[in-house]
């Protein structure tokens, strides 16, 4: 019951993107198959468990297919994390993924066409 509620909410929170990973804390990812449920289980209990000790965490699963979260926390408490359900390292997305530059339609032609008279 009270499980069933927390990990609603684990699904649920999306911390913000800390500007840097806080020191001496690690970054996993974890990635499982919805349809694997004894894996899905190692996932909700591990996160269950450590999600107070966890400085972030980001659910990062679709919900259909895989669920998941990114996560940083203590590197003790990332080490314990199961190999079968994530990998610790660096988030797939966030700071080290460059934005892609707006262009602004419009700008730049009338530079290159200024008017005349
Ligand atoms: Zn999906």
């Amino acid at each position: 019951m009270d499980d069933d509620d927390a990990v609603r909410a684990l699904y649920l929170r999306v911390d913000p993107i800390p500007d840097a990973p806080a020191p001496g804390a690690g970054r996993a990812c974890i990635c499982v198959d919805v349809g694997d449920e004894t894996i899905v289980a190692l996932a909700e209990q591990w996160m269950l468990a450590h999600a107070d000790e966890l400085t972030c965490v980001r659910s990062s699963g679709c919900g259909c297919c895989v669920i998941g979260w990114d996560i940083e926390g203590p590197q003790a408490v990332i080490e314990t994390l199961p190999a079968q359900v994530g990998t610790a390292g660096a988030w797939p997305s966030g700071e080290a993924a460059p934005k892609p530059r707006r262009f602004r339609v419009g700008g730049s032609l009338w530079t290159r066409f200024p008017r005349r008279r």
